[in-house]
């Protein structure tokens, strides 16, 4: 077989959703909103589902939830080049509302396939959905911002629940803890080599969560 790169991986990943009639929620939509960044990221952050903004334009968290996104992202020195993002759902629920189990599952082949072709070391969560694929029956007010190695496919890799950008716009509190998840984050991860010691990021993110009890 010939070895493809991950962009390539994406690439005929993304056309096989484009391709896949049977997807829910196509019929409403004006796209398909699959992902974007950097395929070699070690970072990969799932979102939820596209809004207004993300179903005009193809591109996950370019509204007002992206603009948080990234300028959280940019306040520890990282922005989308340097991660992939995308979404449990890639096209957009009517009126924003919350996926149904049933559409979690039909675009779960397509999530597990940016995971797979990936390979990120790093998971971040953002929001209830995403979490509870990787951390099921926890609960978002105790465990964001901690990371948790779990096996996934035979392999290891880091969850970092976060809070939903949408939900940090809404609440002040939130937001304050959105924006310090991400700074322990950056505390864990070697962005000057671009590699993510995944021992050190456990170690620094434990001491820095008990500084911040
Ligand atoms: N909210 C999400 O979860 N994803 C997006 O792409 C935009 C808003």
């Amino acid at each position: 077989m010939i070895d493809m790169t991950k962009r390539e991986k994406l690439i005929e990943l993304r056309k096989k959703a484009l391709a896949d009639k049977k997807l829910p929620l196509r019929g409403g939509a004006t796209n398909l909103v699959f992902g974007n960044g950097n395929p070699e990221a070690e970072i990969l952050f799932i979102g939820e589902a596209p809004g207004h903004w993300e179903d005009q334009k193809g591109i996950p968290f370019v509204g007002n939830a992206g603009l948080l996104l990234d300028q959280t992202l940019l306040s520890v020195g990282m922005n989308r080049e340097d991660v992939f993002v995308t979404n449990m759902v890639m096209y957009r629920p009517p009126e924003n509302r919350d996926p149904t189990p049933k559409e979690l599952k039909a675009f779960e082949p397509y999530v597990n396939g940016i995971v797979g072709a990936i390979e990120p070391k790093i998971i971040v969560t953002l929001g209830r959905f995403s979490m509870a694929k990787f951390l099921p029956g926890v609960f978002i007010s105790s465990v964001h911002g901690k990371p948790r190695e779990i096996s996934w496919k035979g392999k290891n890799l880091i969850v970092v629940p976060m809070y939903h950008p949408a939900a940090a716009l809404r609440n002040g509190e939130v937001k304050l803890k959105f924006k310090r998840d991400f700074e322990i984050l950056r505390e864990g991860i070697k962005m000057d080599d671009k590699s993510v010691k995944i021992e050190e990021v456990k170690e620094e993110v434990r001491t820095k969560q008990m500084e911040l009890i």
